[in-house]
């Protein structure tokens, strides 16, 4: 499963936020009775609309959304590739992760003590970024230091040496690594350092309830670091998610609606995140459930039926695959069939973002 972790300075909300994602979490764990969560990691169900209007027309008995796992990320403070904080093993456990949400304080309030004194999101941005690249930097030193010594007669470490000097160019003007181009090779040869300035990011602006339908000057300064630096900005409450965990869907709606906006954020979190990472999804559905299921941009039919059994994967003959609006549209499967709607697709078949597929396989 794919993995966000969550990371940002002390007291911007990142606990709130992740209470909340796990109490969501926990609302529907019971259609995963195998899956064990840790304390910082919650396994976050990932919202389709699709799903319910699919279970409809098939009258599922149950839904299953697919999933992404989140880990809160804990002792990012100033100074810690350099060991302050908890340090090192921090810096491991986000080298981990597949894309990182970097949670920043856009509220003011005088009971919620700032580690730098005031509320400033671009100069806080500025200390993690650093830290990152730090850490980043140890790192790639390292790695020439030792690819140099081996690169006589070893060919891969030959080949990595470009690569790791151009990152290291980067590095040392304190520019994240995810803006140097490198070719496939390369971006294989560098994989296993899990630099963390290469993840995927997305910015979640932590406003208060009463920003979170208009946002606020400081969501600006948000987006203007992250308009340079190709990332994406999710306004969100974490105060306003931790109230909805208390409450009736009822009185949801209602508060939701006095503060002028549909959700507190956290959703459209869960879906950016989801996309960030590169993720498709197909879906499949029938009267048992409707269920989503993740799959990578690209890969084929065989693969992505791999995803529910391997033997799927292993006996694969054809997957019958409709696209979700045709078959929306259609209204049944049988319906779909006689309009031709229905392809019976073979191995080679790139599975496409809503396809609706049923699998056929030899045992
Ligand atoms: P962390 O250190 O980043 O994990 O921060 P916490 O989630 O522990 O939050 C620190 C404090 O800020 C807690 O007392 C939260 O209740 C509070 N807090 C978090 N989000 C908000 C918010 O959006 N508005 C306000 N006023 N307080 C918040």
């Amino acid at each position: 499963m794919l993995k966000a972790g969550i990371v940002g300075l002390p007291n911007v909300g990142k606990s709130t936020l992740f209470n909340a994602l796990v109490a969501n979490a926990k609302a529907d764990a019971a259609n995963f009775p195998f899956c064990t969560i840790e304390p910082n990691v919650g396994v976050v169900s990932v919202p389709d609309e699709r799903l319910q209007v699919l279970a409809n027309l098939s009258k599922s008995e149950k839904i299953v959304p697919t999933r992404i796992e989140f880990v809160d990320i804990a002792g990012l403070v100033k100074g810690a590739s350099q060991g302050e904080g908890l340090g090192n093993q921090f810096l491991a456990n986000i080298r981990e992760v597949d894309a990182i949400v970097h949670v920043v304080r856009c509220f003011d309030d005088d009971d919620i003590i700032h580690v730098s004194g005031s509320v400033d999101p671009v100069r806080d941005i500025e200390v993690i970024n650093l830290e990152l690249a730090l850490a980043d930097l140890s790192q790639v030193e390292k790695r020439l230091e030792r690819a140099r010594k081996q690169a006589k007669g070893k060919k891969e470490a030959e080949a990595e040496i470009p690569a790791l000097e151009k990152i290291l160019a980067y590095l040392n003007e304190g520019k994240a690594a995810r803006h140097v181009s490198l070719n496939e090779e390369e971006e294989e040869l560098i994989k296993p350092l899990g630099l963390l300035t290469r993840k995927p990011i997305i910015y979640a602006a932590n406003v208060s309830e009463d920003d979170l339908a208009t946002g606020n000057d400081w969501v600006k300064q948000v987006e203007g670091v992250a308009h340079n630096e190709n990332a994406k900005v999710v306004i969100v409450s974490a105060q306003v998610e931790s109230e909805l965990v208390e409450i009736s869907e009822e009185e949801k709606a209602d508060y939701l609606e006095s503060l002028g906006v549909k959700e507190g954020g956290l959703q459209s979190l869960i879906k950016a995140t989801y996309e960030l990472l590169g993720l498709r999804t197909y879906l499949t559905t029938g009267p048992q459930e409707t269920r989503a299921w993740t799959i990578h941009a690209g890969m084929k039919a065989p693969q992505a039926a791999g995803v529910i059994h391997t033997d799927f994967e292993r006996g694969f003959i054809r997957a019958e695959t409709v696209a979700y609006d045709d078959l929306v549209a259609c209204k049944t499967m049988v319906a779909a069939k006689e309009k031709g709607l229905v392809r019976s697709e073979g191995k080679d078949y790139v599975v496409q973002e809503g396809d609706v597929m049923l699998f056929r396989f030899n045992v």
